[in-house]
């Protein structure tokens, strides 16, 4: 990946140009697609019954969308909006799925229009707005999990009581809707294991009272909540699978991942716009301690979002490796707008920043980009994407493909061009 803004390593193939976020310190994001075509073999290597449908809802840069099309995922839309994206960029209407329980009419029947039939829903309303705007839908119940163990917990806002379940089929039923199978989200940034072995076994009681009452099912969905640095679970939720979900019962697996494929991907440089330092009353020595501000030209309300709610990020110097001797200083570094709750770390220790800088923070490619703001209107950051020659020409990319033909029976081999 280019370590500097402009500036690539070689073998790097850099797409875009960096010119204009250069001279006006405008902050932009690195998008490395080697690490998102790792990202998704590692996902073919570690669950290779579970076909992914990405979430788009985590980072809708087309680039990605149309990178994980030629790999061969799916895509889990929630909206209208994300349907005629996703759609518009070639996906197959049949590699959808709109994800979402609680959806707009105008959005049902769009999806109709443009043959999307695969659709979650957790509820009789839904069940009966479903079945007038979209009589071909193919339905999958959502059901609520335990979600204890996650960040950010999905299951206050959707999916059915398992003691709810066989009334909502019956009611199904009654209406003439077809129902397809069950799925789950178990949060966001889940971190027990267990938790996806007792959904995945909450689920298998699903199915069986749907077969009592008629139903043939054969979709499961385990939804998203996948880290996005590592991958723990992957033995827990395929013993899981083979126990309740067995291959011959012809199940088909899939899952929702979001943050699992883009959180990694992205890298944002921002640049130091401005900077104070301040003179505090402690002293060391006798002379009076600094305490530096940084003004960054992203922050909260931009591509690091995310920090509203969860996590922490540390943001590191470019140009070159800090010396363990270089003095450092107590720093907030704070982001672009007048709000004071656009801070991006506070007590960080770095040494002396200079305005014009640029300052890099990995790991910002879930939930910052789509749910950025242009907020006292400093604009959205820009996007560069970047790919080594090797995964481009060589084989490692032939490979994933092979791969990828093989997990997903594709027809035929799909060419991503940059
Ligand atoms: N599927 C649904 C229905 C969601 O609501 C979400 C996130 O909110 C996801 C998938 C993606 O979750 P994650 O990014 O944790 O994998």
């Amino acid at each position: 990946m280019t370590s500097s803004c402009g500036e690539s390593s070689s073998g790097t193939v850099l797409l875009g140009n960096l010119g204009s976020c250069q001279s006006y310190g405008k902050p932009f994001q690195v998008l490395n697609l080697d690490t998102l075509i790792q990202m998704h073999l590692k996902w073919l290597s570690y669950l290779p019954r579970v076909k992914p449908f990405y979430a788009v809802k985590c980072n809708s840069t087309e680039t990605v969308l149309r990178t994980l099309n030629a790999l061969g995922t799916g895509f889990d839309c929630a909206s209208k909006g994300e349907i005629s994206q996703v759609l518009s960029l070639g996906v197959k209407p049949e590699n959808i799925i709109y994800a979402h329980t609680t959806k707009p009419q105008s959005h049902i029947k769009y999806a109709c229009a443009q043959g999307v039939n695969l659709m979650t829903f957790d509820d009789e309303e839904e069940l009966r707005k479903v079945s007038r705007c979209h009589p071909k839908a193919k339905l999958v119940l959502r059901i609520a999990v335990d979600d204890s163990s996650s960040f950010h917990r999905l299951s206050s806002k959707f999916g059915a009581g398992l003691s709810t379940t066989g009334r909502l089929l019956e009611c199904a039923a009654e209406l003439g809707v077809e129902v397809v199978g069950v799925s789950f989200h178990i949060g966001s940034k889940c971190s027990q294991s267990l938790a996806f072995r007792q959904a995945i076994a909450d689920a298998r009681s699903v199915f069986d009272t749907a077969k009592l009452l008629g139903f043939q099912f054969s979709l499961l969905d385990i939804g998203g909540g996948f880290s996005g640095k590592d991958f723990p679970f992957s033995e827990v939720i395929n013993g899981a699978l083979d126990e309740y979900f067995p291959f011959e019962s012809g199940v088909q697996v899939i899952a929702e991942p979001g943050r699992y494929y883009v959180e990694s991907t992205f890298t944002l440089a921002a640049n130091v716009i401005a900077k104070r330092v301040i003179m505090e009353d402690m002293r060391t020595e006798g002379v009076p301690e600094r305490l530096m501000m940084y003004y960054l030209s992203d922050g909260v309300y931009g591509s690091l979002n995310f920090l509203l709610i969860d996590g922490q990020v540390s943001p590191y110097l470019h140009r070159q490796a800090v010396e363990s001797s270089e003095k450092r200083y107590r720093s907030v570094i704070w982001g672009p707008t007048c709000d004071c709750i656009d801070k991006i770390v506070d007590n960080y220790l770095v040494p002396e920043l200079h305005v014009g800088d640029w300052l890099l923070i990995d790991n910002v490619g879930a939930y910052g980009i789509s749910v950025s703001t242009e907020f006292n209107g400093f604009k959205r950051s820009s996007i560069y994407s970047v790919v080594t020659n090797e995964t481009c020409i060589l084989k490692n990319f032939y490979q994933y493909l092979n791969t990828a033909m093989k997990a997903f029976n594709l027809q035929q081999l799909i060419y991503c061009t940059f």
